[in-house]
């Protein structure tokens, strides 16, 4: 199996490290934990002039036309940097599922927009029960003349305080089985009737807890087929999932790269501890996390680009890179000692990342599950 990159990938891989080391240093990083935001209109401008919000999408609709690999590719350098703000609810969460299942219309509409950093998106679909399935879909959308009216609460919806356009997974009927019955909004995300309030996190995200009460959109605003939006949020899980995966495998390489160097040169009992063999062991324990967690990965994203069946590849893929993350910046902060803890060090960013990474898009026992249930268990 050849994993390479095309010359094309090497080189948006390259001008995105270039971009990212200059324009978001762990500086940037940190200062966009403080701020109400998350990130800064300068640096989205500048994303948006460099294609990346519509490098998946069909020039059509004012995009460069790239696969998912693509994004993939991104998205690992994103995660590498830590690079804050709302490329991932914009691109993943809301152009990705308006490309997959909106409108004629809601696409000439709203897409050209994006990939021109003119609006920011995102996809409400959790609520207070937090779990990743139809059974948690509660907000209510009922019919009034030719409108719908929505009620209730989403919780964990990520950068809904900036965006522009939510996509609202809202019950629509009730039936035995919760997967019918489910279908999608597209809801401007400061229209009356909506209020949010950005939660404190442990990756200093902003993450949104956001009430409908009395939210009217009209008929038009519906993404997709009443009653038959689930599968779509299924896909959408399916691609978040496999492009957290990318994120939390750049993320995790840097924390390799920097353990290394430190264990290279960090000097006890006359010697760099990268010579004692306890040390020696944990790197390549971490080595195996970081380029397993990337095999998998890429073997998922590759078969959702190809259209390919990839229930399986895709939990696995979670499921692994999930605790891969976490197990790694774990022997990162054990190999660094006392140093590692500190606030003014970088470790610490990486860890609080993997932890939530960890949850989003379903955690290793979710997707474990339906590894199992593909196995025919
Ligand atoms: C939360 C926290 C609170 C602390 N509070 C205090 C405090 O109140 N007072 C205080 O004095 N100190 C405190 N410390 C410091 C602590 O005692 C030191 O961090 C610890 O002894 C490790 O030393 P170091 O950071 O220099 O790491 P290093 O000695 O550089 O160790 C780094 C890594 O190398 C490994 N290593 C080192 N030598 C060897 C060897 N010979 N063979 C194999 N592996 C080796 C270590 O196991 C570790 O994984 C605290 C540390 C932490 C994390």
């Amino acid at each position: 199996m050849d994993l390479s990159l095309t010359e094309e990938q090497e080189m948006l891989k390259k001008m995105a490290r270039d971009f990212l080391d200059r324009e978001a240093p762990k500086s940037y990083v940190r200062a966009m934990e403080e701020d109400e935001r998350g990130f800064t209109p300068e640096t989205w401008e500048k994303i948006a002039g460099l294609g990346w919000l519509g490098l998946a999408l069909p020039e059509k609709y004012g995009g460069s036309g790239g696969g998912f690999l693509d994004l993939c590719v991104l998205l690992e350098e994103m995660g590498r940097a830590l690079l804050p703000g709302p490329f991932f609810s914009t691109v993943l969460l809301g152009a990705c599922t308006l490309l997959e299942a909106g409108s004629e219309e809601q696409k000439k509409e709203i897409l050209p927009r994006v990939a021109r950093g003119e609006r920011i998106m995102t996809l409400a679909l959790t609520e207070p029960s937090a779990t990743w399935e139809a059974k948690g879909v509660h907000l209510k959308a009922k019919a009034k003349g030719a409108d719908y009216i929505l009620d209730g609460t989403k919780l964990f919806v990520p950068d809904a305080h900036v965006a522009d356009d939510i996509i609202v997974v809202a019950r629509t009927g009730r039936s035995a089985k919760p997967e019918n019955g489910v279908s999608l909004f597209l809801v401007s995300g400061k229209a009356p009737g909506i209020t949010h309030t950005v939660l404190k996190t442990i990756a200093s995200d902003k993450q949104c807890e956001v009430v409908f009460d009395g939210v009217a959109v009209p008929a038009r605003s519906l993404v997709g087929v009443l009653n038959k939006g689930w599968p779509v949020v299924e896909k959408t899980l399916q691609r978040a999932a496999v492009a957290k995966c990318a994120e939390m495998v750049g993320g995790a390489q840097r924390v390799l790269e920097m353990t290394v160097e430190y264990a290279k040169q960090r000097v006890q009992f006359g010697r760099p501890i990268g010579s004692f063999q306890a040390i020696q062991h944990y790197c390549a324990n971490m080595v195996t996390d970081v380029d397993g967690a990337r095999f998998v990965t890429y073997e998922a994203a590759w078969r959702l680009q190809e259209g390919l069946p990839c229930a399986k590849e895709v939990s696995m893929a979670k499921a692994w890179t999930s605790e891969a993350y976490r197990r790694v910046t774990a022997l990162g902060h054990q190999i660094h000692g006392g140093i590692g803890f500190t606030k003014e060090h970088d470790m610490q960013l990486y860890f609080r990342r993997a932890k939530a990474a960890e949850l989003a898009y379903g955690d290793a026992d979710f997707h474990r599950e339906r590894v199992a249930q593909q196995m025919g268990l």
